[in-house]
């Protein structure tokens, strides 16, 4: 399986990163499947950064084989969602983004994919829902989908158009405003509405 991602998908998201330019297209970048874990297990700050970010997003699972969707049929290309943090070592990002290098290191390492339990889609819309994470009891974060740059259908859509989307494939679809670091200790717990979908401990 792959997992595809998705930059500076919410506008004030955007700003915080400093960029002055909210892009045409989707920005998007890949995660090896080494990268890919359950909040079951905590996640052990890696020796490489001094700065290791979450970013809460919404996350798709691709549910059947698909190459150039067309945007108004790719709601039938997932079936599943969660909530996931896109773990990012941000010092090692911003290097990179100096230089004009790869995200490669920063968004790929282990552990860097953390999905929560998932849900069915059904009949929801996708593009109507509130999530927020809290850490230690604080909320850090709060995302509402509707202020997405670009749809997850039209994600889909897009990314379909590069890659042939296969069963399993989980999409993350951008993080909102108020992304920052983790530190030993910290309790993570991301929720759809009041529903608590992941919770990880960082050690
Ligand atoms: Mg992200």
């Amino acid at each position: 399986m792959k997992i595809i991602a998705v930059g500076m998908n919410y506008r004030e998201h955007v700003s915080e990163l400093e960029e002055n330019e909210e892009p045409s297209e989707p920005v998007l970048f890949l995660k090896p499947d080494s990268a890919l874990a359950s909040d079951k297990l905590p996640f052990f700050l890696p020796d490489f950064s001094e700065e290791i970010h979450y970013e809460t997003e919404i996350v798709v699972k691709i549910s059947k084989l698909g190459k150039n969707i067309a945007e108004k049929f790719a709601h039938r290309y997932y079936d599943q969602f969660t909530l996931g943090l896109d773990m990012t070592a941000r010092d090692l990002q911003r290097k990179a983004r100096q230089k004009g290098l790869s995200w490669a290191l920063s968004k790929g390492f282990d552990q860097s994919a953390v999905v929560g339990r998932f849900l069915p889609v059904g009949e929801r819309d996708m593009q109507d829902l509130h999530f927020h994470l809290d850490i230690n009891g604080q909320t850090v974060q709060k995302g509402y989908t509707g202020d997405m740059i670009f749809s997850i259908d039209r994600i889909v859509a897009y990314a379909s158009r590069f890659f042939t989307l296969k069963t399993g494939d989980l999409i993350f679809t951008g993080t909102p405003y108020g992304v920052g670091p983790v530190h030993i200790g910290d309790c993570l717990e991301a929720s759809l509405g009041d529903e608590k979908l992941l919770q990880l401990r960082i050690k």
